[in-house]
């Protein structure tokens, strides 16, 4: 890359960089008198670090900075993580020092405007999802699974049901983290196949629920962008059954002021506020997954809940609680953002939240679909699971080979190989914030790629030929990552 005579400051390390004598800023003289150190003995002979000008380090870090891509750079079309703009606005709430200068053991009494706030989200997130009761305590969406799924157990427990109730049910379509936390809640898991529609297979359902099923477990709308046909006529088999419902909200973007899990017959959800709600979370975190629930399981909820006593804002642990989760109160950042988002934006931004979600995911498919395979169908909600099969049965080009070529086009490649039901899947979610132009530049992109593919099928096999580094060990760089910088050998 770079093949001109231009220098590239982010190709070496700084260390391999390092001049001796270099230095980025001058340290005054010390003329007093120096004091020994308490202990000779604890010193080093050197710190070995990079010796390098300020320029030189200033466009060094530079260079390093330009080589993330980020939602601010471009489309991030990662499906099922909802990689969307998050309105600047929100930084600066969640900065203000009165929320961000906390202490997380500080008295109620002395931060009752931050508690004041999550009041507010927790009756927000109530009103959005039609649910009784609301904790924002989980870090994260698949902690909130944790949270739901463990309420499920105490509240099938008070019942005297849980010895026999020891099967959660949850369709092929459902996000990889469901069947993992009915798993580590200690439950067995029976999986529903899904029928050509996407929806579950009506026939097994009926068949699998029966008085020991605890819990049916459903992503709604699922992994293939798609909505669960007859979803409240299932959650009425599934109370006759003496089934408690559980719903994956996720993926909330998809129906936003629309539909409402409490609706449905739901009876305990989970939201993940750092993707519907705007939080950046491309570096892994940090996250939320408040969990919502009926009025039933309310007092079952993790702790702590905000609850309005006598005019004060207080931390409460519901009466039966599953305890608490983690430490404090829950990533407070992220709800701030939340409920930022959720002011800024009021009920009809919502809904055109959802709207544009559905109407981008569409357009795309509608712009993209001659050329891949769709195998359960379109028109879909929030995103379209494409499949490379057709490039692979005719050119030997996997879907790996065509998230690999995107880069190269200038886009973050979208979700591979999830979810596990579709062959060579390709999962798309452009998000409700990419304009009109950036939707027709990834579908230009997605063509002008399975145009290659038929034409040049060499040029997939070696992409992406643009980046710094093409293509990696990547099972190596995930289980034995190289995190050190090591002299190189004399
Ligand atoms: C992202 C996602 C999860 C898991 O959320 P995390 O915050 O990553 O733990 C669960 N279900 C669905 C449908 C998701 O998209």
């Amino acid at each position: 890359m770079n093949g001109g005579a231009s220098e590239d400051f982010g190709a070496r390390l700084s260390f391999d960089r390092s001049e001796p004598g270099r230095r980025a800023v001058d340290v005054p003289r010390w003329d007093g008198e120096l004091a020994a150190f308490p202990d000779a003995r604890l010193l080093r002979e050197g710190v070995r670090l990079p010796e390098l000008s300020q320029p030189g380090l200033v466009r060094y870090y530079t260079a390093l900075s330009q080589r993330n891509y980020g939602v601010d750079s471009g489309t991030y079309p990662l499906g099922s993580c909802t990689m969307k703009y998050n309105p600047k606005v929100n930084e600066a709430i969640a900065a203000l020092p009165g929320f961000a200068d906390a202490h997380p053991l500080a008295p109620a009494e002395d931060v009752q405007g931050t508690l004041e706030v999550l009041h507010g989200l927790q009756r927000a997130l109530a009103a959005i999802t039609g649910m009784a009761a609301v904790s924002l305590a989980p870090a994260a969406g698949a902690q909130g699974e944790l949270a739901g799924i463990l309420m499920v157990k105490r509240a099938l427990e008070q019942r005297g049901e849980l010895a026999r109730r020891r099967r959660v049910l949850v369709p092929d379509s459902a996000h990889g983290t469901n069947p993992a936390t009915a798993a580590m809640a200690g439950f067995e898991v029976t999986q529903i196949p899904s029928q050509t529609d996407g929806s579950m297979d009506d026939d097994v359902l009926a068949r699998e629920l029966d008085d020991t099923v605890a819990a049916l477990m459903v992503t709604v709308p699922n992994t293939l962008g798609l909505w669960e046909h007859g979803i409240e006529d299932i959650a009425r088999q599934a109370h006759e059954a003496g089934a408690l419902m559980y719903g994956d909200g996720a993926n909330l973007n998809a129906v936003l002021g629309r539909v409402r899990f409490g609706d449905l017959g739901f009876d305990v959800v989970h939201l993940n506020l750092h993707k519907s709600f705007s939080t950046p979370h491309g570096g892994g975190g940090p996250g939320a997954g408040p969990v919502c629930c009926t009025a039933e399981l309310a007092p079952y909820l993790p702790a702590p809940v905000v609850e309005a006593r006598e005019g004060a804002f207080v931390l409460a642990r519901p009466e039966r609680s599953i305890g608490q989760m983690q430490q404090f109160h829950g990533s407070v950042g992220v709800l701030l953002r939340a409920y930022a988002y959720i002011r800024a934006l009021g009920l009809e931004g919502l809904r055109a939240v959802s709207e544009n979600a559905v109407l981008n995911a569409n357009y795309l498919w509608r712009l993209v679909r001659e050329h891949y395979d769709l195998p359960y169908g379109g028109p879909v909600l929030h995103e379209v699971v494409f499949s490379g099969s057709r490039q692979r049965r005719e050119h030997s080009v996997r879907t790996y080979d065509i998230a690999k070529r995107l880069i190269d086009y200038g886009f973050h490649p979208p979700t591979v190989y999830f979810p596990l039901i579709v062959d060579e899947a390709l999962m798309i979610e452009p998000t409700e914030t990419e304009s009109r132009e950036s939707v027709e530049a990834l579908a230009a992109a997605l063509v002008a790629i399975a145009e290659e593919a038929e034409a040049h099928p060499e040029l997939l096999h070696e992409a992406p030929v643009t980046a710094p580094l093409g293509r990696l060990d990547e099972t190596a760089a995930a289980r034995r990552p190289v995190l050190r910088w090591q002299p190189a050998e004399a």
